[in-house]
């Protein structure tokens, strides 16, 4: 009995999490396997947790510099990172420790070792202590995560060219920064690092960062990032970059411009963690860049076997890692999901934070046709919070559908967005029209009163 389970969970970050406690709800026999002393995965340990923790440190100074009425202030000189980011090690310890109450109350076993799959019923466990375990179950769900890519002209040696599992590791504030990779975690990264008075260089392919995003949204962002010791040069790339064994790293760019820097950040991309997990043995099919291929049931190729969280591939997000975990149990118990998961919000905590759910202006176009598609913005100097707060940069954008008149989707920048978001996110799911906003409500002053001027800004300030 002791090795046999209804689910065996490889990996304890969010994706698993969910997977084990939801199998274990149902009345299961659940295991989780970690490789890592800790639970909680990248996102508690490497990802979300630390970086929003220097980024809240920012966030803080950067209202104290406002205040230079008030405050006579300055920033600390040999000012440590370590300093900045005080809080975590609490935070982290504490999270996890939920982490683990919640599985140990709902009956999940915490197993600790390496997990390799022998065939869908065996899982093999390698402790630390070097013994071996063979684990019979009936499924087994992969929630192994991911790590960073380094590419093979970037010698990452966590000193001088870091990654973000090592970027918080420094002991001091660097005087410059280069950040190769506009994606989320770079720009993230990036607009943090400025805020904090590092002068830093953000570096893409893309004529612009989080080219995904709407447009507008991710303009107001470069302003802001440019307004605050950042450059970003677009379309370039990076021929190869090296430490010169003195003071800088030197980012060679293939048009020949050369960019010296204290310290360099590498954010292009995750890889998925599969390997050692025997994906071989039982012939999982995978994606081209190695994710593990899934359906819409999370199920692999192998029945049996499902996958969730950053090792399938996009959106690697936390929350959305949670979802599927919980979705991927239920379908193997043959358990119903019956809630939406279209209207899944993005949340990027750079500086200032963007947010958008829904589809944007260029998509909605490219749908329905511009003639169909009506657009409303608000500044958010229109409202009368976002004056008191003095926010600059603030945008809500909201794209809907003419006739019938329904919401299709709102893309925010500036202070809030990731918890502005949120509305949006329901009207969606709830097929609300934007006149919605103007028959409802709100306390005032809030943030988002600019869901009413921009609603009022898409129906032509007729209502
Ligand atoms: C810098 C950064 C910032 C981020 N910010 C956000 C954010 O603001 N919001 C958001 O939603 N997402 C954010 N993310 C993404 C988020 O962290 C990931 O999407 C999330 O952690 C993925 O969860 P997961 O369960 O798939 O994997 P992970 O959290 O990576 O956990 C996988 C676990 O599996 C374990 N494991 C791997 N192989 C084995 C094995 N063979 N045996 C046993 N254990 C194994 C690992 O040790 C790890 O603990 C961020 C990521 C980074 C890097």
């Amino acid at each position: 009995m002791e090795d046999f389970y209804d689910c065996i969970v490889i990996g304890s970050g969010p994706g698993g999490q969910r997977s084990a406690l939801a199998a274990a709800k149902s009345g299961k026999r659940v295991a989780i396997i970690e490789r890592e002393r800790e639970l909680g995965g990248a996102c508690v340990h490497q990802g979300t947790i630390p970086s929003k923790t220097l980024r809240e440190a920012a966030l803080t100074l950067a209202k104290l510099k406002n205040s230079a009425h008030v405050f006579d202030f300055s920033l600390r000189k040999d000012i440590e990172v370590a300093t900045l980011i005080g809080r975590m090690e609490s935070v982290v310890n504490s999270y996890t420790k939920v982490i683990e109450s919640d599985l140990e109350t709902n009956g999940v076993d915490i197993l600790k070792g390496r997990a390799r799959i022998r065939d869908p019923q065996t899982v093999v466990l390698h402790e630390v202590d070097g013994r071996t375990k063979f684990i019979n179950t009936q499924t087994i769900i992969i929630a192994t995560g991911s790590r960073p890519r380094h590419p093979e002209n970037i010698p990452v040696d966590h000193e001088h060219i870091l990654d973000s599992d090592s970027i918080l590791s420094i002991l001091y504030l660097p005087e410059s920064l280069t950040v190769l990779g506009g994606g989320v975690i770079g720009s993230e990264y990036a607009s943090i690092f400025a805020m904090l008075g590092v002068k830093v260089t953000l570096i893409d392919r893309e004529p612009h960062p989080l080219m995904f995003l709407d447009k507008e949204i991710t303009s107001k962002f470069k302003n802001h990032f440019e307004a605050n010791n950042g450059t970003y040069l677009g379309s370039r790339s990076v021929a190869k970059c090296y430490w010169d064994g003195a003071t800088a790293v030197v980012a060679e760019l293939e048009d020949g411009t050369e960019i010296r820097s204290e310290k360099l950040l590498v954010a292009s991309g995750r890889l998925a963690n599969t390997e050692g997990l025997g994906l071989d043995d039982v012939k999982l099919a995978l994606a081209p860049r190695g994710h593990i291929k899934v359906n819409d049931q999370y199920e692999t190729s192998m029945p049996g076997i499902y996958a969730v969280g950053d090792v399938i591939g996009r959106p690697s997000l936390a929350s959305c890692s949670m979802e599927q975990g919980m979705r991927a149990a239920r379908n193997s118990i043959g358990l119903s999901t019956p809630r939406t998961f279209d209207e899944v919000p993005i949340g990027i905590y750079s500086v200032p934070e963007m947010s958008g759910v829904g589809i944007d202006e260029a998509t909605a176009i490219e749908r329905y046709g511009a003639q169909n598609v009506v657009v409303g913005r608000c500044d958010f100097n229109q409202v009368a919070r976002g004056q008191i707060m003095g926010i600059k940069d603030g945008l809500l954008k909201m794209v809907a559908l003419k006739e019938p008149s329904e919401l299709l989707g709102v893309f925010i920048v500036g202070d809030g967005a990731t918890e502005l978001i949120h509305i949006a996110q329901f009207s969606l799911i709830h097929k609300a029209a934007p006149k919605t906003f103007l028959e409802n409500v709100m306390n005032f002053p809030t943030l988002a009163e600019a869901y009413r001027i921009a609603a009022l800004d898409l129906l032509g300030w007729r209502y």
